[in-house]
């Protein structure tokens, strides 16, 4: 290990030293006044001589210090050379690895870069630009792991009466198969019931595709039984279901077109959405008239477009196709257009907005593997046969490929617990901090 000259300003810093010049050897010296350097100078590259101390480069950072790095000079042909600064390099390496860390966990949670750039400034400052460089390097880097031998499968819960007596049932269906792996019966469903139900019924070391309603805590017992194997998908059709929940039952055809431009999100709507724009003129309009005659008119309008869809409905049955799933591209900017026009929609639509991109990942997660589920239809179905109860701006190309990247990084469970903190890697600075 390099030897350190010890003085009355580097002393207080002596462990730190120590762990920063651990893997050199004995030949190297940290000397009294700041110099890394060999002990005896090496011999010359050129002509084999030995060479001399000859002073020092300093190299500086902003807002972290400098570093004095030894020179040496050959006293028979004049070739001069200076000392390997890695270890330099490796501090700066370590702080902006943590600093580019910080951005790219910013970045996954959809904050801007400009508001990157505002944070950053109370941290270390860099301008965006640099920040969106450093972010989109390290995405670029990062390998996104391939999932094999995953196990896809649906969970769901139905709450049937016995008697006076609230049960509760949970189901676990193979998404491939269709075949139930486990149903039971319980008095409660509390986590630590559905925790066991799940331990006793599905491989825990196995990674885990699993599709459930858009209910809280499921996450949390997934992940305590699974830890990083599992990828969690909220069904989209229960959404969809939500959706239409949060409009009243009479809506106007302004409503009644926001309803399906959020519907449209997932699913290809745009002959719904293309009828109704055709009728919103019409309505503005109508409104101005008596009261009397708007309501007249929206009853047959919205009968027009109750029949339109349906007729929508028919055709896809008698051709045997499914409603047209967005892909992730067009997904993301739908949505992205409704966030950014959301002030102007009603209080429920915009917590509707705020949700769907809270939970953009859980809702997107099929995107990412193989022919994963995006709903909870075969659970449905199986419940419904066994017991019955109760485009204006387009975002820019990159933006949308960091995103999914990030997502499919994020679901492969690479963003684990940091190794250092962003303190961690300053202290490492103090001996060399810029004093003047
Ligand atoms: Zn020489």
């Amino acid at each position: 290990m390099t030897k350190m000259q010890l003085s009355l300003i580097n002393f207080p810093y002596r462990e730190t030293l120590s762990t920063i010049f651990e893997n050199y050897s004995n030949d190297f010296e940290f000397t009294a006044n700041g110099i890394f350097r060999r002990i005896v100078p090496p011999l010359c590259p050129e002509c084999g001589y030995p060479m001399s101390h000859n002073g020092f480069n300093t190299y500086q950072k902003g807002h972290l210090g400098e570093a004095n790095v030894g020179k040496y000079l050959c006293g028979a042909c004049g070739k001069s050379t200076q000392e390997d600064r890695d270890f330099w390099i490796k501090l700066k390496t370590n702080l902006f690895g943590i600093i580019t860390e910080i951005c790219t966990r910013l970045r996954l949670n959809h904050v801007s870069y400009e508001v990157i750039e505002s944070v950053m400034s109370y941290l270390y400052p860099r301008d965006k630009d640099t920040i969106r460089n450093m972010v989109q390097c390290a995405i670029e880097e990062m390998e996104v792991p391939s999932v094999k031998n995953i196990q896809f499968v649906h969970y769901d819960e139905q709450h049937p009466k016995a008697g006076r007596n609230q049960k509760y049932r949970l189901t676990l269906l193979d998404s491939v198969t269709r075949q139930v792996i486990a149903e039971e019966l319980f008095d409660s469903k509390d986590s630590g019931t559905i925790e066991s139900f799940l331990r006793r019924n599905l491989d825990s070391h196995r990674q885990i595709f699993i599709v459930t309603d858009l209910y809280r805590g499921y996450s949390d017992v997934f992940k305590r039984v699974f830890g990083n194997k599992v990828i969690h998908q909220f069904c989209l059709l229960h959404l969809n279901k939500l959706i239409v929940n949060d409009f009243p039952r009479k809506t106007s055809v302004e409503q009644e077109l926001i309803k399906y431009r959020l519907l449209n999100i997932f699913y290809n709507r745009a002959p719904e959405i293309e009828f109704l724009s055709c009728l919103i003129e019409e309505e503005k309009t109508m409104k101005q008239r008596s009261s009397r005659e708007y309501k007249s008119w929206i009853k047959d309008a919205k009968h027009a477009f109750r029949e339109f869809v349906h007729g929508l409905e028919l055709k896809r049955r008698r051709e045997n196709k499914k409603l047209e799933q967005r892909n992730y591209y067009d997904a993301l900017n739908n949505f992205k257009i409704l966030k950014m026009e959301s002030d102007s929609f009603m209080i429920s639509v915009r917590k509707r907005l705020a949700k769907i991109e809270e939970l953009w990942p859980n809702l997107t997660a099929f995107y990412f593997v193989d022919n994963a589920p995006a709903t909870n239809n075969p659970i449905e179905n199986y419940y419904s046969t066994s017991l019955k109860t109760h485009r204006k701006k387009q975002l820019e190309e990159l933006g949308i490929e960091e995103q999914m990247k990030l997502s499919a990084l994020k679901r492969a469970g690479v963003f684990g617990k940091p190794q250092k903190t962003l303190l961690d890697a300053f202290f490492m600075f103090i001996p060399f901090l810029d004093t003047g």
